[in-house]
């Protein structure tokens, strides 16, 4: 780390977070108690890959003392925004937000390399910023995995230029749905005359293009519990993916563009399926709180934004008295739940799929050790930090391996699909499903 006395101080104001007035670093005590819930330090044992030890660069960098150099950058990135720290520090210290706020100032200083840069301005901004190109991106995806013509991709550089490891990884990458959820799902959709709740969801990116099932499962489940479901059309990706990897501009740009389209509709409440998502939508109040225009009505969608788990908590899951064969099909089975981190430490969203699960009957519900701790999926760590991410996934199958369910329940995709990667490299004959979809086949009647 080189030192930098003439550098003026960085001024990282995002999120509400404005780093020089020092009010959220200096609530740190230093008191370590986050070490060891944190996954970069268990891995390294050292504290500059620790909260503590980032939080101490941020401050550096942020009173001028130090540089942006190659080895903040790296530190930076091999967080996994994951928040764990957060949920236990005593001093309340809002480290995502500190985290998010350094790669922001990465980010539009340009202190990255010509790769990462592309990566998020291309592929990031660019695809997930309009609906229409993710989708044709997702069409071209799915027609070389149907042709064979992976090659063709590879020889012209196309892979190499979203990422230089994605050839490897590309067991990681979600399979593209058969069809996009948002293509199929109507605007507004009701199966009774005076539905008890009118709800928005969003169709939401990858989502949308490689999990159209678990979206289709979702407003499925909604409906089986009364709901009219409003799937605004022409809503944007979140930016959840843009601003946890520094992309401020991008990350408010599509922000912006949801709070205006969901605030049309006069809805109860905004249901998510998605962690990342939904810890996202959730803060949109503090993205804006800057932005007279913006600031009311995106406190109101954050306000109302659930995940599907909180929801059916709130009002009930309605297991139905002739359940369809689903629920007998897996009367004795073991069940698991993993925990997304952006549901788990972000939105602090734990203990409602759990009471959910248990009020399934014929099922033992089981705790998976460590059930908190990052799969290392974390957006597309997996993608670009392989080697750390693998033996993050490889500690986490070992519990599961010690467990052994039948099923094996999560909440966010990137999750599924790091975790049914590991799964599948261990030949485990678990089955791994997304929380929304098996408690949609639970509430199947007979007749559905
Ligand atoms: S971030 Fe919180 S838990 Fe970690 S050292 Fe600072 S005060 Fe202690
Ligand atoms: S967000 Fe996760 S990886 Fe990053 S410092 Fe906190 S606990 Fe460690």
């Amino acid at each position: 780390m080189t030192r930098s006395p003439a550098a003026a101080p960085v001024v990282l104001a995002f999120r509400g977070v404005d780093i020089p007035n020092y009010d959220v670093i200096t609530n740190c005590m230093h008191c370590g108690l986050c070490l060891p819930h944190c996954p970069t330090f268990a891995l390294t044992g050292l504290e500059k890959s620790s909260p503590r030890g980032r939080i101490r660069l941020i401050k550096a960098v942020a009173d001028g003392e130090l540089a942006i150099t190659d080895g903040f950058v790296d530190e930076m990135h091999f967080c996994l925004d994951c928040q764990a720290c957060e949920t236990v520090c005593p001093a309340g210290v809002k480290y995502g937000s500190l985290v998010e706020a350094a790669r922001a100032q990465i980010f539009q200083g340009g202190h990255e390399s010509f790769r990462s840069k592309s990566f998020k301005r291309i592929f990031l901004r660019w695809f997930f910023s309009d609906q229409a190109r993710l989708k044709s991106l997702a069409r071209i995806l799915r027609l070389k995995d149907y042709l064979g013509i992976t090659w063709l991709f590879e020889k012209t550089g196309l892979l190499k230029l979203l990422s230089k490891r994605l050839h490897d990884v590309q067991s990681l990458s979600p399979q593209i749905s058969s069809h996009f959820s948002s293509d199929v799902l109507p605007e507004v959709i009701s199966r009774i005359a005076k539905p008890e709740y009118r709800v928005g969801f969003l169709t939401g990116c990858i989502m949308d293009v490689a999990f159209a099932d678990v979206n289709e499962d979702t407003v499925e489940l909604l409906l089986q519990h009364g709901c009219e479901v409003v799937i605004p059309k022409g809503q944007s990706c979140c930016g959840s993916l843009q601003a946890h990897y520094g992309d401020r501009q991008g990350a408010r740009q599509m922000a912006r563009r949801n709070i205006e389209i969901f605030d049309r509709y006069s809805l109860d409440y905004v249901i998510m399926n998605s962690a990342g998502c939904g810890a996202f939508m959730k803060e949109y109040s503090h993205v804006f709180d800057d932005d007279k225009n913006l600031a009311e009505r995106a406190k109101r969608i954050s306000e109302k934004t659930l995940d599907i788990t909180e929801f059916l908590f709130m009002i009930g899951l309605k297991i139905p008295d002739r359940p369809g064969p689903f629920l007998s099909s897996i009367h004795g089975n073991k069940i698991s739940y993993h925990d997304a981190c952006h549901l788990v430490h972000t939105q602090r969203v734990s203990q409602q799929p759990r009471a959910l699960l248990r009020s399934v009957p014929g099922i033992r519900f089981v705790e998976l050790p460590e059930s908190s701790w990052c799969c290392g999926s974390a957006g597309i760590y997996n993608v670009v930090r392989y080697n750390d991410s693998m033996k993050l996934l490889d500690r986490k199958v070992g519990h599961v391996k010690s467990i052994m369910p039948d099923i094996l329940l999560t909440g966010n995709p990137g999750c599924q699909v790091q975790i049914q990667y590991g799964l599948q490299k261990q030949d485990l004959d678990i089955k791994l499903m997304h929380t929304a979809t098996f408690l949609r086949r639970v509430c199947e009647t007979q007749e559905t």
